[in-house]
Formats: structure tokens, C-alpha cells, sequence
């Protein structure tokens, strides 16, 4: 069936699915004339600095109560696209398990940002600033079309988006707790978050990164993760980096090669606010610098500082 939605060059129209299967035909049959709109925050800015065009129709996806909330699942929490970024940092259940995500999205732009803005925007914007936290936390993706749905992980999808891509409806980001505990030794779990930008508070990242591991009784490291990402780079875990600490214990020389590995395995873009290679040069230090500070002998299970 073909359907005729919104006309290029008009004030766009905006449609209002009734369910996610109706949001997602009205995508198929608008193709990029027609565009899912969620907080509307990124879009806004886009269209007013014109790096992306008005659509002809604006697919708004707020009033569909399948794509909100956050849901307990059999050892995983589900989070809908549509919870606003302020109710995530508010959530008792993300700040038990996932404190990382709690405090990326706690650094993003400002509180009347936050109250409009989804978390499914920011991932789906494949630059967002919580998405280094849902990579060390292994976020599977749950996608939906017309007649099917589909789960990715977020790693695989910020690899390689697919062909079918801008017809896709994010459902939900399903987060596992077993991913979350690292490692799965004994020990404590150390994790921080760190955001770099070019003033403290409501700025857009330079570089983020995250970082999630469990630190043995041993003194050595295992189920290392680490991600970064930050401006237009998308997002990635640097797994040269992960196997140089994985199963070391955190001194001064394996500091010195993880920067280094850090430096060699991640490729930021330059743009009008930093060069790449002072990008890469950062998050190699936040990265160890991080490691450097969880590894702490007096350091507590759960603690992080949120501070660059
Ligand atoms: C002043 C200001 C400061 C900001 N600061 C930051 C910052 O510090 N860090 C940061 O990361 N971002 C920042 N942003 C960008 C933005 O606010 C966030 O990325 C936000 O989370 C986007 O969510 P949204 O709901 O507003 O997305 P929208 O603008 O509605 O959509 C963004 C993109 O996601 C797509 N989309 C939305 N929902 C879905 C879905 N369910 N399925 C498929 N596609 C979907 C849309 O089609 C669009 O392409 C800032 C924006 C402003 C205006």
C-alpha cells in the first residue's frame, strides 16, 4: 500500500502514529520525507544551523506509551527510547546498576534539555553522550519495522548501521546485569565516566569515555571495557586497549601502554572546536588516568568521580 504523507518545501506535518507498527509504515512509505521525532532537541538544532533539511512530515513518536518507561526484565532492565533524559538520571534502577549511564546522561546539556530530550534520540543520533556508558555496559538495541523486531548490540550497530537503517523504530535498549558486573570474579566493579569539553557544564563533548572492569582480589584487572567517543566521531570500545590492562595490575608502565594503545586504536574527526589528535591524545589520558584513580587501594565499590 503506498500513502501519501507531508509535501517537500511546506511546513512539514506532523503525523501522530497510534502504535509503533503505524510509526514505522509511515516511515516506510515517507522515506526521508518523513522523519521520527522524539524530544526534538537535536533535530532543532539541526534544521536551524542546516545541517539537516526540513522533512515534509514529522513523525512524532511521543504519545506511544510501548516505546516508554524502563521495564525489569528476567537480569536486565529495558529502557524505552522515549524516557526523557532527566527521568533516567532520577531512576533508582539505573543508578543501582548502571551508575555510568546515570552520570553520562547527567552531564548532558542543561536541565531544560534534559526534561525534553530522549535517551532514544541520543543513541540514535549515533554521537550521543551516553553511548560510550551503554558500550562498557554491552546495550543491546531493539529495533522495529513494520512486521518485525529485531536486537542488535549497540557495538554491532554503531559498526555498521545496515542498509535498512532510516526505516528502523528504536523500541528499547535492554541493558544486562551480568554485562554490567564485569568480569563475573570475585572483586569490586570499578567503572567511571568522564566527559571533556571545552568549559565544565553545557558544552557538547571533545572526547567522552567510559570505563568498566572488575578489579580481582589479586590486584589484577578482568572484564576490562573501554569506550570513547565524543563530537562527530561515533562512538567506540577500543579492544587493543582493553587486552593491554585486561588481567594486568595498574602501575605506572602498563599506564604508559595503555595510553599509548589508546593513542594508536582511536580515530576521533576534527572539527571546528579541537584537531583529532588533541582528541586522541585526551582520551588516552582520561582513559588511564581513570584506570589510575579506580585502581586505588583505599577506593570503595561504586565509587566514581564525576569530575574532569
Ligand atoms: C542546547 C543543547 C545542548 C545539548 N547538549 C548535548 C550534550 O551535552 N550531549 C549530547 O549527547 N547531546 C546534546 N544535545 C543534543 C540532544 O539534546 C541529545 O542528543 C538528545 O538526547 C536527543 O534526544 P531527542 O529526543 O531530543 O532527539 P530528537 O531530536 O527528537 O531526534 C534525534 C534523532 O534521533 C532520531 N530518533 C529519535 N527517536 C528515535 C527512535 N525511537 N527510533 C529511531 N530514531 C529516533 C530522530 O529521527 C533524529 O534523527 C544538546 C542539544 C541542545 C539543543
Amino acid at each position: 500500500m503506498v500513502m501519501a504523507f507531508g509535501t517537500p518545501g511546506r511546513d512539514p506535518e506532523v503525523l501522530r502514529p497510534r502504535d509503533p507498527a503505524e510509526a514505522c509504515r509511515m516511515k516506510a512509505a515517507l522515506g526521508a520525507e518523513g522523519v521520527f521525532v522524539a524530544g526534538g532537541t537535536l533535530l532543532r538544532t539541526q534544521w536551524e544551523s542546516g545541517a539537516a533539511k526540513m522533512p515534509g512530515a514529522l513523525i512524532d513518536l511521543t504519545a506511544l506509551p510501548a516505546l516508554d518507561g524502563i521495564a525489569e526484565e528476567a537480569g536486565a532492565l529495558v529502557i524505552g527510547p522515549l524516557v526523557r533524559l532527566s527521568d533516567l538520571v532520577r531512576s533508582e534502577p539505573v543508578a543501582a546498576g548502571f551508575p555510568l549511564l546515570a552520570e553520562a546522561v547527567r552531564r548532558i546539556g542543561a536541565p531544560s534539555i534534559r526534561n525534553l530530550a530522549t535517551i532514544g534520540g541520543n543513541v540514535a543520533s549515533r554521537t550521543g553522550d551516553a553511548l560510550t556508558a551503554l558500550l562498557v555496559y554491552d546495550a543491546e538495541l531493539i529495533w522495529r519495522t513494520e512486521r518485525r523486531t529485531e536486537t542488535m548490540r549497540l557495538e554491532d550497530w554503531l559498526a555498521d548501521p545496515g542498509a535498512g537503517e532510516g526505516f528502523r523504530l528504536l523500541a528499547g535498549i535492554r541493558l544486562k546485569r551480568a554485562g554490567a558486573a564485569a568480569g563475573g570474579r570475585a572483586g569490586r566493579i570499578a567503572g567511571g565516566f568522564r566527559k571533556l569539553g571545552r568549559r565544565e557544564a553545557f558544552i557538547p563533548a571533545l572526547v567522552t569515555v567510559a570505563v568498566l572492569g572488575r578489579l580481582t582480589e589479586d590486584g589484577t584487572l578482568a572484564g576490562v571495557r573501554v569506550a570513547a567517543g565524543g563530537g562527530s566521531a561515533v562512538p567506540s570500545r577500543l579492544r587493543a586497549a582493553e587486552a593491554v590492562i585486561e588481567g594486568a595490575r595498574v602501575s605506572p608502565e602498563t599506564l604508559v601502554r595503555l595510553g599509548e594503545a589508546v593513542a594508536g586504536e582511536y580515530r576521533p574527526a576534527s572539527d571546528a572546536f579541537a584537531g583529532a589528535e588533541y582528541r586522541r591524545r585526551a582520551a588516552a589520558n582520561l582513559i588511564a588516568a581513570e584506570w589510575f584513580t579506580l585502581c586505588a587501594p583505599d577506593r570503595k565499590e561504586g565509587e566514581h568521580d564525576p569530575d574532569p
